[in-house]
């Protein structure tokens, strides 16, 4: 046999630049999460692992304000926190209602739809919050439903909705809630265990500033019942919370997949940083950085996408001013002030840029520096 299929040009060693990331996510590393991630790789039974598993869990379900006993990361990225929420807690034939108001509650549709559910969409504009209305009048006209789902922070417009209530509703009429915190975790409030969510998931690269790869999940008591009651296996092996549980659950912890080790090791250090800072201070930090990101893009006469009760902190949806060609002046951003932001997703392609404030990347240098580097390429 000879060997083939030899790259058709010489590969180095790749170096990435070093970018200001002020996009929809990722987020910018901090220093010590990057440290963390380049210790030396231990065993994933290893006891000195384990234990930091252990310390893992208590960190999120601080991050999460919860004391739900199945709090862990999930291996892989957001999409695998929400599809393990639906594969676990939706068979066939469920009645499903999925609260859209942009890109991500579109992709929960999808999940109901590819576990056999059915969903029932309660839709709201593109940049508004979910109507508690219109979700009680659907409850009211679909009484069967099993559960409510919607996204509390939508990355797609920087909206954020009232998930107490949201949640409140679902309970109300018996229906279990899946929500999507992908963007709120470490941003801005959130209390699980206060406003009694179900079932929540997030993702490591955002509020976080963990490298991606990794979604936190937690969930209550309803739903590990809910599991254990099932009659038929979840359609996927990987994502089945009975069999993940034999990994993150137990103390007799026992082999499901590999766990992605270093990747653990810098979310472990991520949250430390989140734990030193402390939550509320973390929300604080968010909140003033968009204040003067906010001053300063309005003195340039941009406009808000999101009415301000509702917006994120952490991502600022911006109006593209008329006659702006919108994609010249993020690419001019990029190569020549190496800074990264976010351009409109479906309907608001072409008619936003998303400024995201996350994690590490929520800081004054960056404020700065967006708003000289905006204000030179918009002149
Ligand atoms: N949900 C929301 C609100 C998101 O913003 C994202 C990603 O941006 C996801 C889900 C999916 O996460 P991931 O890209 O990590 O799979």
């Amino acid at each position: 046999m000879t060997i083939q299929y030899l790259p058709p040009k010489k590969i180095s060693s790749f170096y990435p630049p070093q970018r200001t990331l002020m996009g929809p996510g990722p987020s910018e590393i901090a220093p010590r999460v990057l440290a963390a991630m380049s210790l030396p790789c231990i065993g994933y039974l290893d006891p000195v692992f384990v234990d930091m598993m252990d310390e893992l869990k208590m960190l999120l379900r601080y991050a999460f304000q919860t004391d739900n006993a199945l709090t862990f990361p999930a291996s892989g990225p957001g999409s695998v926190g929400m599809e393990m929420c639906f594969v676990n807690m939706v068979n066939p034939g469920d009645k499903v209602i999925v609260c859209r108001n942009g890109v991500f509650g579109g992709r929960m549709i999808e999940n109901v739809t590819r576990c056999g559910g059915t969903p029932v969409v309660v839709e709201d504009t593109w940049g508004e919050p979910v109507d508690p209305q219109k979700l009680e009048d659907a409850l009211k006209q679909n009484p069967d439903t099993k559960v409510v789902a919607f996204v509390h922070a939508e990355t797609s417009t920087g909206c954020m909705s009232d998930a107490k209530t949201l949640v409140e509703i679902a309970h109300r009429y018996g229906a279990l809630t899946i929500v999507d915190a992908v963007t709120q975790l470490g941003g801005s409030p959130l209390y699980v265990d206060e406003w009694d969510i179900d079932a929540i998931y997030s993702g490591s690269q955002k509020c976080l500033s963990c490298t991606p790869g990794l979604s936190p999940v937690s969930y209550n008591q309803r739903v590990v019942d809910l599991v254990k009651q099932r009659r038929t296996p979840s359609q996927s092996w990987f994502m089945d919370l009975d069999l993940v549980l034999g990994y993150w659950g137990s103390t007799n912890r026992t082999y499901h997949h590999t766990a992605p080790i270093n990747g653990l090791f810098a979310l472990h250090e991520s949250l430390v940083l989140l734990r030193e800072e402390g939550l509320e201070n973390a929300w604080a930090r968010h909140t003033r950085h968009y204040l003067a990101l906010k001053a300063g893009l309005e003195a340039m006469g941009l406009t808000y996408l999101v009415k301000e009760e509702y917006r994120l902190p952490q991502l600022n949806a911006v109006r593209v001013p008329e006659g702006v060609d919108e994609a010249k002046v993020r690419k001019t951003l990029l190569s020549e002030f190496n800074l990264e932001i976010g351009a409109g997703l479906g309907p608001l392609a072409g008619k936003i840029w998303r400024f995201g404030l996350m994690g590490y990347s929520a800081k004054s240098e960056n404020v700065m520096l967006c708003l000289s580097a905006l204000g030179s390429v918009l002149m």
